[in-house]
């Protein structure tokens, strides 16, 4: 696949704090990749630094072939939606979304019909003649992202662009948002928090730990087959127990955990300090291929399926359940088992 934009040995300290550490990424034309990871783990500074708003110490980035390592923001092709969405306040909302196109002094109909087509994506058609002011904090934000649509330009970052959305709006729009991206052909790059958002929007997401990237998966992949502890814990519920492994074969590993052992595919050395996962969809409450025992902490009912918790040996564990059937009461003591095939097996050292 010849990259689109590509990120190559991308390092930036802040003095003596490394932010990033040798970021790899390359994207296709079109793809949408999301970056997700916890407070200060670099996503802005990596996005500000394919914007050009942030010089790297190391590393290369190249658009569509073209390197644009030392090009100035404005002469990149790349379109940035911030949360703090700097609109003009003297300008009306058509005035807004058309500032981009003007200053590349584009014919007038040519931008009333972009300026007309990106509010109407965003619901604001209505809107286009009010001040900005007169706008609630989301209606801005919708502004913001249909002047950054308006210019179509050949990468868009979105840094939480739709964080400040109610719910109900935030699913609209990125269904809406995913759709017009494959219409003009944009290649983006997304930051949010929102690991439900990040799995519903991305053809990839790279999931960031310590200014580096621990895996970078579609997002079926990420889910099913973390790459790392980190991975594991930070996408999706899973059960997690520390173990040591005791025992292994061309099958995998044994491991001794406090609450009895469990087989695990993955083989790693005897004595290696290991976690033990799976997902709460794959526990059933019978005896299993990995059998376990606990104590029913709580019950949930949630329409199409239920949720036990249960407490095995201090560590709390969740089974998702489909369906109608009949519940243990808290309190009460369970086995509870899972395939051997769905259990994951990380270094210990992983998870930190
Ligand atoms: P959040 O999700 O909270 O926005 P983030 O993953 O986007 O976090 P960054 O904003 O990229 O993280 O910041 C990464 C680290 O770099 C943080 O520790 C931050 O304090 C630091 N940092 C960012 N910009 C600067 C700067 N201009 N000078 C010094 N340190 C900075």
């Amino acid at each position: 696949m010849a990259a689109h934009l590509s990120v190559r040995g991308v390092s930036k300290r802040f003095g003596a704090t490394p932010v990033l550490t040798d970021i790899d990424l390359r994207m296709a034309r079109g793809e949408l990749v999301t970056l997700l990871g916890p407070s200060g783990c670099g996503k802005t500074t990596l996005l500000r630094v394919i914007a050009g708003l942030t010089q790297p110490d190391s590393g290369v980035l190249e658009l569509a072939g073209r390197d644009i390592t030392r090009l100035p923001p404005y002469r990149r092709n790349v379109g940035v939606v911030f949360q703090n969405y700097a609109l003009f306040p003297h300008l009306d909302v058509a005035g807004n979304v058309a500032f981009g196109l003007k200053l590349r002094k584009r014919p007038k109909a040519e931008i009333d019909a972009s300026v007309k087509r990106a509010l109407e994506l965003v619901h604001l058609g209505a809107l286009a003649d009010r001040p900005v002011r007169a706008l609630s904090g989301g209606q801005q934000q919708r502004v913001a992202l249909a002047r950054a649509i308006a210019v179509e330009p050949s990468v868009i970052l979105f840094d939480e662009a739709l964080s400040a959305l109610d719910r109900k709006l935030r699913e609209t729009m990125q269904g809406e948002l995913r759709r017009l991206l494959r219409q003009i052909g944009a290649t983006a790059v997304f930051v949010t928090h929102d690991q439900e958002e990040a799995l519903t929007m991305s053809d990839r997401v790279a999931v960031m730990h310590r200014g580096r990237i621990d895996q970078l998966a579609d997002p079926r992949t990420l889910y099913d087959r973390p790459a790392t502890a980190f991975a594991l814990s930070f996408v999706g519920q899973s059960l997690r127990l520390p173990g040591t492994v005791v025992d292994a074969d061309g099958d995998g590993s044994m491991v001794e955990t406090a609450v009895g052992q469990v087989r695990a595919p993955r083989r790693f050395l005897p004595g290696s300090p290991v976690i033990v996962a799976t997902r709460p969809e794959h526990v059933r409450l019978a005896e299993g291929e990995n059998t376990l025992h606990g104590t029913v902490t709580g019950v949930t009912f949630q329409g199409s399926r239920s949720v036990v918790e249960i407490d095995a040996g201090g560590a709390v564990l969740m089974a998702e359940l489909p369906g109608r059937q009949a519940l243990p009461d808290p309190g009460t003591p369970v086995s509870f088992g899972w395939p051997v095939a769905e259990t994951l097996l990380f270094p210990a050292e992983e998870a930190a």
